[in-house]
């Protein structure tokens, strides 16, 4: 079985020391510092926004069952067909018949993160049919055969000058072509795709239950594209982006494109809810919602640790992540990653296997403080480490480890015991782990007792 743990440790060594890496990821985050404070300024009360959206989720959050129910009724009743998949497997098995259905060959695809949680590219092509990425970022990681990066911005980690190479690579274009010119090339190839596929498959940013409708937000058109142009319209989503109302989206559309890439407003901000109707010239002939759990209601099952279902998928938190800047986002070898996937991850894809990313923070809570629903990201994960501890996802040496430390810390009489150099031999020797990645502790020769003593003189 592969050790996870063991793999994150190797690859986040490795990108820590890569400062060609560290050049990009700064430069690009940079420049989203830089607009962030332009788009809040559309706010006369950020933080009561902030408090208001929190809020929202929390009643979607609290009440997602009948939200989930009210919004199957309303978009049925348009046309639509809902279909509740537990896990990957059902939502795979329910996409591939839909595109057997429809003798589907080709795909095409707007960037939705929960596809890539179910990995389904990869399944489309064990079975012959040829999905094509058409968010510009999403199409770059393709090509290159690399998952995103990042949640908002796929290919942040690649500079103008890395994808001129790669498209000249693979797509035989001439060398050095400007962003313009490697827009046009992609837009060219894409749109033939558009007008061939058979199906198009969306996520969404938002379920909204008391329209019956999704909601999704994109800057370059390709969503509408991929949902209005094929006949057939397959929508991939997680139960928790349920909003209540359709009069949330004032709220979260300009939250979502702030803290996202610093817009007071993404440029496409398309309500779908249903196939095309019988007055209607534009749209699908049908359309699917596939509804997919895949562990939220593990997590909606944890009354503390529910909360990380608020997320709506911004990146602000990774963006803020010293961890995050210095690692990048495909060491974690997670669908999600930085700090809101630390949280989520054990969640969806098994404690025991990644309990390991709630330890790789600092916990300097620059991710709770930057997170627009005021998700306690940094408590959560201290959360997650205790889950971890009480499923029993810890080995016996920490255990024993752990219990002399507190045994030792809460005794004065333990902790005079021994001079300065032999309680370094026994943290820094004994407690091996401690000092791989980080420099020795040292204690002083004196305890803090002896020290007052002579300081004071009692
Ligand atoms: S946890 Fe908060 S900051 Fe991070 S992606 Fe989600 S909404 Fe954005």
């Amino acid at each position: 079985m592969k050790n996870n743990a063991a793999s994150f440790i190797a690859k986040s060594t490795i990108k820590a020391a890569d400062l060609e890496h560290r050049r990009k990821i700064n430069f690009n985050i940079g420049k989203y510092n830089a607009v962030v404070p332009q788009g809040k300024k559309q706010f006369s009360n950020i933080m009561l926004a902030r408090e208001k959206a929190k809020n929202r989720k929390w009643e979607a959050i609290e009440h997602l069952d009948k939200y989930l129910e009210e919004f199957e009724k309303k978009i049925t009743a348009r046309g639509a067909k809902v279909i509740w998949a537990e896990n990957t497997e059902q939502a795979l098995e329910e996409i591939g018949r839909i595109c057997k259905e429809k003798n589907c060959k080709t795909l095409v695809k707007s960037k939705s993160m929960v596809t890539e949680e179910i990995h389904l590219n990869a399944f489309l092509e064990s079975v012959g049919i040829e999905s094509v990425e058409t968010d510009l970022g999403e199409y770059i990681q393709q090509l290159d055969g690399e998952p995103p990066y990042h949640i908002v911005t796929p290919a942040m980690h690649k500079s103008k000058e890395d994808v001129a190479r790669l498209f000249a690579d693979k797509l035989g274009t001439p060398s050095g072509l400007t962003p313009e010119e490697l827009t046009q090339v992609a837009r060219k190839i894409l749109r033939d795709k558009y007008v061939q596929a058979e199906v198009g498959v969306t996520g969404a940013n938002f379920i909204v239950a008391d329209i019956g409708g999704i909601a999704v937000t994109e800057n370059e058109g390709n969503a509408r594209l991929s949902c209005a142009w094929p006949k057939t319209h397959i929508v991939v989503v997680g139960i928790e982006k349920m909003i209540p109302s359709i009069d949330d989206l004032p709220l979260f559309w300009p939250l979502l494109s702030t803290y996202g890439t610093g817009q007071q407003i993404t440029v496409y901000n398309t309500i779908v809810s249903g196939p095309k109707q019988e007055n209607e010239t534009d749209g699908p002939e049908e359309m699917y919602v596939i509804l997919l759990d895949n562990g939220r209601t593990r997590l909606l099952a944890n009354p503390i640790s529910r909360e990380a279902l608020y997320c709506i998928r911004c990146g602000a938190c990774l963006n803020a992540c010293p961890v995050y800047k210095n690692i990048g986002g495909h060491a974690y070898e997670t669908t999600y990653s930085g700090p809101i996937g630390k949280v989520i991850t054990p969640y969806l894809s098994g404690m025991e296997e990644y309990k390991h990313l709630s330890y790789a923070s600092s916990l300097c809570g620059n991710c709770t403080e930057v997170c627009p629903v005021r998700i306690n990201l940094h408590e959560l994960l201290l959360d997650n480490r205790h889950e971890a501890v009480m499923q029993g996802s810890s080995n016996i040496a920490e255990r024993i480890a752990w219990k002399i430390w507190k045994t030792a810390s809460l005794n004065r009489s333990m902790m005079n015991m021994g001079n300065g150099k032999m309680k370094n031999w026994v943290v820094n020797k004994v407690f091996k782990g401690w000092t791989t990645h980080r420099s020795d502790l040292d204690f002083s020769g004196k305890t803090f007792n002896a020290q007052w003593r002579e300081k004071h003189g009692s």
